[in-house]
């Protein structure tokens, strides 16, 4: 076996040997007992031992780079103001301008935020799209608030951010609770505090847009897509046939149901579906077209006449092939993974699963396509929509999709060969692609001075 003594990394530009960590206390240690981004450090330190990663490096990508917090007013329809917090928290640029979605959510927190921006720097680094890592959001509950309201946060907030914003700096898109709609206002609000005649030349502020104001075709689904393509070229390496597979998802927003209506169209069944409303079941099948207009009358899908209730400790035991988490983090955990039938784990969301639930699904044998290589469409198209905009160029959807493919099936199929080299689980894998090539160019430009 290789010693850290014997393993050399070399700064081919240089030919200078790289100083190789000194012992295991270069593992970063998660600062803040068990935050979501202590479960980012835990897989991280585990792909940067595997590698031995530059200690120097390593010091660096443990950290983020800025931590905005804006408390900004807002004046509510009864005509009180209320104060909101918002963050927008940018993990790292070194590949290219920070990117990342924008979420409305109760929990969003300094510590979630940061979590999400690291695992956007690695997502793009692994599927090889010219951006850094950064993620954003408000805490709170958007349906507890009107129309006009959610306008008005949504302006406040991109004019609270206001430089820290930038079409070549740091890009936003939608993510939780969020979507084109609030991307317009947000760059409609961006647009008015640049002077006039630059408008025209910073429309890729944000991506996943309305395709009216420069959006991509294609983005909306792309999520979801780029998990069937992945869960796809997974059930082929196995040599199992997609037709006639059970597949269950959590969380039923655009990532799920579109992951959802593109395994169907594979001739995958959908059996079981939860979301904060509640869950429901069918080993014969949901019908897609009618849970996703039931969605729209009634908010969500608990009570969908064409299934049977299940409550989460049900829907978590349901016996389907593939479990698609497409909601929250945390959700497979060393308590809900054993409960698992499912022979794939295939993750729409970001974070869903924690580093005890992760090491029984590998005792267990259940493959798991990682967050940062399965739900990589969303960012990938957003790369795409923002290209467009520079170019001043529309692409057709066939385009898109084409493109779409060909990045992700790249990726995955970089993922299976490390893994495959290294003797290691998926997640490891892409964590030392993302690495590798985050540490390649470190090494190459330096540290300044
Ligand atoms: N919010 C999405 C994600 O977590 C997309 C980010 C983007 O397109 O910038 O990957």
């Amino acid at each position: 076996m290789l010693t850290r003594e014997t393993i050399i990394t070399r700064n081919e530009y240089l030919d200078e040997p790289i100083v190789p960590p000194r012992d295991a206390s270069d593992a970063i240690a998660p600062v803040a007992g068990h935050g979501l981004f202590d479960n980012v450090l835990q897989q991280f330190n585990a792909a940067a031992d595997l590698i031995r990663l530059d200690r120097n490096v390593r010091k660096i990508l443990a950290r983020t780079k800025n931590e905005i917090v804006v408390n900004f007013p807002v004046r509510m329809d009864n005509g009180d103001v209320e104060v909101f917090t918002g963050y927008r928290v940018q993990h790292n640029d070194t590949l290219g301008p920070f990117k990342g979605g924008l979420r409305f959510h109760p929990d969003v927190n300094l510590d979630e935020v940061r979590a999400l921006a690291a695992w956007m720097t690695w997502k793009c680094a692994l599927v090889g799209v010219p951006f850094g890592g950064a993620k954003g959001g408000i805490q709170i509950d958007p349906a507890r608030y009107s129309i006009g309201e959610r306008e008005r946060i949504t302006r406040r907030f991109a004019f609270a951010l206001g430089d820290n914003i930038g079409p070549e700096y740091d890009i936003p898109a939608p993510d939780v609770n969020t979507n084109a709609q609030i991307m317009a206002w947000f760059m409609d609000t961006y647009l008015s505090t640049v002077p006039p005649h630059q408008r025209q030349n910073c429309i890729h502020v944000v991506t996943g847009k309305p395709i009216e104001l420069g959006g991509s075709a294609g983005r909306e689904k792309a999520t979801g897509q780029g998990v069937a393509v992945a869960v796809q070229c997974w059930y082929e390496d196995h040599g199992l046939p997609l037709r006639d597979a059970t597949f269950m998802v959590q969380g039923f927003g655009n990532v799920g149901s579109w992951a959802a209506r593109q395994l169907a169209a594979l001739g995958a069944r959908l059996v079981a579906v939860e979301d904060v409303t509640g869950a429901v079941a069918n080993p014969s099948g949901l019908d897609i077209d009618a849970l996703l207009a039931y969605v729209r009358t009634h908010g969500g899908v608990a009570r969908f006449p064409g299934g049977a209730f299940a409550d989460h400790i049900m829907f978590m035991n349901t016996p389907a092939d593939i479990f698609v988490p497409a909601a929250m983090e945390n959700q497979i955990t060393a308590e809900t993974a054993p409960w698992l039938k499912a022979r794939l784990v295939a993750e729409g969301a970001n974070g869903p699963t924690d580093p005890a639930g992760d090491a029984i699904l590998r005792a267990r044998g259940i493959g798991v396509l990682p967050d940062i290589l399965a739900n990589a469409g969303g960012v990938i198209v957003s790369y795409f929509e923002w290209l467009q905009n520079k170019r001043r160029e529309s692409w057709d959807l066939k385009e898109v999709d084409g493109q779409l493919r060909r990045k992700l099936i790249a990726a995955y199929e970089q993922v299976r060969a490390k893994a495959t080299e290294l003797k290691t689980d998926w997640r490891t894998a892409a964590y030392v692609v993302a690495l590798s090539r985050l540490e390649k160019v470190y090494l190459e430009r330096g540290i300044f001075p």
